[in-house]
């Protein structure tokens, strides 16, 4: 099979020399452990903080090893009694066509959730990825558990037309929220949000300054934001909050390939008079809660209250042109790279 390595580091934005698509031998499962094929591949923007030798709460990837992250397969050779051949999993050895690892680090893909493996379902093992996994899990904690969100509450999040922003505006609207603001990067994301997720408003943050088109979308300000992006948004955000207010940092991803300190947020000091919350936010610490998560999300997409938003891009040649690709805001929904057979 091959795999992405990381060929070189990047410095700022990552160019299409700094990944390698190399062969890497599958290993025969040995007793416990399972040779999965990949299905579906994710890229994610904290895999960019990965690439860089910093100390984080992931490690870094090595250079000229392969990449990991999460991928949805199937298992192929098994030597795990409950993970017999043809069980779909959820696991971290993404990047590559096959992985050979523990059965315990895999998770079976619940038949009905998009496991069975004849297809005979309604949703597709891709959405454990998105909506149904990781990003899904950020927005509902970090909304409801870290950001608190009560019936009411004025929102704004950006990033709002991806993985986790799209969610996390739906999730607000079906939860009560006054009035749900969002900002993305494209007027076809911005058409999305207002006209098929519900957004009440929603800017494109290029017809800036992003604090006067906060103020024009949220005239009344705001309770609650979701951050995804971090610099001026932030900034914008807090000249926004209302007093008591409350700001979930999630993400900055404006600063991800940044190679200079970023001047904004220059407003930080006005924490302190409106006495806002500011609360940094990791999913890993919410895992107790993923059944509660996993529950309500099925049912919001069985019902069709949400819908499993992806951008697909096939291949596993395009698979760093794909992270790539997010980066630069190519996506729409959760980006994911499907291996087709
Ligand atoms: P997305 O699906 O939102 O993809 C990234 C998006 O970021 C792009 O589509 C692009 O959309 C936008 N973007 C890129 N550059 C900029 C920029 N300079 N300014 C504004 N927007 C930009 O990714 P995810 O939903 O997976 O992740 C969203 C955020 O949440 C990220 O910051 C990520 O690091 C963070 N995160 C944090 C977690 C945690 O535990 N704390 C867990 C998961 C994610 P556009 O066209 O709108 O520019």
């Amino acid at each position: 099979g091959r795999a992405w390595h990381l060929a070189s580091r990047p410095v700022g934005r990552p160019r299409p020399e700094d990944f390698a698509l190399r062969e890497l031998p599958v290993a025969e499962p040995a007793d416990g452990e399972v040779t999965v094929r990949n299905l579906h591949l994710s890229v994610d923007p904290y895999m960019r903080g990965r690439m860089s030798d910093v100390k984080s709460y992931v490690a870094p990837y090595a250079v000229d090893a392969p990449m990991d992250g999460g991928a949805v397969g199937e298992v192929i050779a098994s030597r795990a009694p409950d993970r017999p051949e043809g069980t779909l999993v959820v696991h971290h050895l993404g990047w590559r066509e096959y992985a050979t690892l523990p059965a315990r680090h895999t998770t079976v893909i619940p038949a009905d959730a998009g496991g069975d493996p004849s297809g005979g379902n309604d949703i597709s093992p891709s959405a454990h990825l998105g909506v149904l996994g990781m990003p899904g899990l950020t927005a509902w904690a970090g909304l409801l558990e870290v950001g608190g969100l009560r019936p009411g509450d004025a929102v704004f999040v950006s990033g709002a037309a991806g993985a986790v922003g799209g969610l996390v505006g739906r999730i607000a609207r079906l939860k009560g929220a006054s009035r749900v603001v969002g900002s993305a990067g494209t007027p076809e994301k911005i058409r999305l949000l207002t006209e098929e997720y519900g957004f009440d408003a929603a800017f494109d943050y290029h017809d800036g300054p992003i604090r006067d088109r906060l103020r024009e979308a949220a005239p009344e300000g705001i309770d609650l934001y979701f951050d995804n992006v971090g610099g001026e948004h932030l900034e914008a955000a807090i000249g926004a909050l209302r007093v008591h207010g409350r700001a979930v940092i999630c993400g900055m991803i404006s600063q991800y390939n940044a190679t200079e300190p970023p001047a904004a947020p220059r407003n930080l000091a006005q924490v302190i008079g409106k006495r806002l919350r500011l609360e940094g936010m990791l999913v890993n610490d919410h895992n107790a809660s993923r059944p509660r998560f996993l529950e309500e999300m099925t049912g919001w997409l069985r019902s069709g209250e949400i819908d499993n938003r992806e951008t697909v891009v096939h291949g596993i040649d395009n698979a760093a042109r794909a992270f790539l690709d997010l980066l630069d805001g190519g996506n729409t929904g959760k980006m994911i790279v499907t291996l087709d057979s």
